[in-house]
């Protein structure tokens, strides 16, 4: 249901859970974030309100965190539990996920042949499976990245994060809407589902069209079409300062 994610040298945590309040007027019955530093990931999620995910983190996480992902789930497919909250986990990767996969018993069954092990009811985990299905051939976390989306059908906003290559967030939007924003400070990049999370920290945002995704680091966006760059932004605009 909603999005967010963070690179930057700000409080990874406290940016992540500032945006998944200012989505919370959508509805959700979970939610969750995973917060990466060096080559570790750590995931926090909790049902219901985001004040138990608040809480969790408060007390647990470390600090540090160099970027992360976080996700306001309304459960399509598997009960509203914490172990269906996102993000989703495979063996090194997480995903979160706006939307529906389509085809995700097939995908599953195909995935579950190759011995990969599923946790939760979800459509979304057949995603960081695919990822590392495709990963462990290839050893190319760009081309696994390109090959998981192509095998995808259904409503698809996703951010992906991977122990590695963990100076990344992937992204890609088809169907449900996903924003790339360039934070105000150097080194800063923000994702969101829709404008609310992102006003006051960026400077420019590009809303993503269907079929357009990439990678981003703290120095760079790469658009996996190559009409979209930094420099040439396809419907920039500049946020008024909270
Ligand atoms: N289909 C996914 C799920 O049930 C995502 C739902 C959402 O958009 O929040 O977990």
């Amino acid at each position: 249901c909603g999005i967010v994610g963070y690179i930057g040298k700000n409080d990874t945590t406290k940016i992540l859970l500032d945006g998944l309040k200012e989505l919370e007027y959508r509805g959700y019955d979970s939610a969750g974030i995973a917060v990466l530093k060096k080559d570790k990931i750590e995931v926090f999620k909790a049902l219901g309100k985001l004040v138990n995910l608040e809480e969790k983190v408060n007390e647990f996480a470390s600090g540090d965190y160099e970027l992360g992902i976080g996700h306001t789930r309304w459960a399509t497919h598997g009960k509203p539990t914490e172990l269906n909250a996102h993000p989703h986990l495979g063996e090194y990767s997480y995903v979160v996920h706006n939307g529906i996969i389509e085809n995700y018993k097939e995908l599953k069954e195909e995935l579950t042949l190759k011995g990969h092990k599923f946790v939760s009811q979800t459509d979304t985990e057949v995603i960081v499976h695919l990822f590392e299905n495709f990963y462990n051939i290839s050893n190319d976390t760009t081309q696994a990245f390109k090959s998981t989306i192509s095998r995808l059908e259904g409503a698809f906003s996703i951010l992906l994060i991977t122990k590695s290559d963990p100076t990344k967030v992937f992204f890609f939007k088809h169907g449900s809407p996903l924003i790339v924003a360039k934070g105000n400070e150097e080194k800063e990049v923000l994702f969101a589902s829709s404008d609310a999370p992102l006003i006051g920290l960026a400077s420019s945002v590009v809303y993503l069209e269907d079929g357009v995704g990439g990678i981003a680091t703290s120095d760079n966006i790469e658009f996996f079409n190559d009409n979209y760059s930094w420099s040439t932004l396809p419907s920039s605009k500049q946020f008024a300062q909270k």
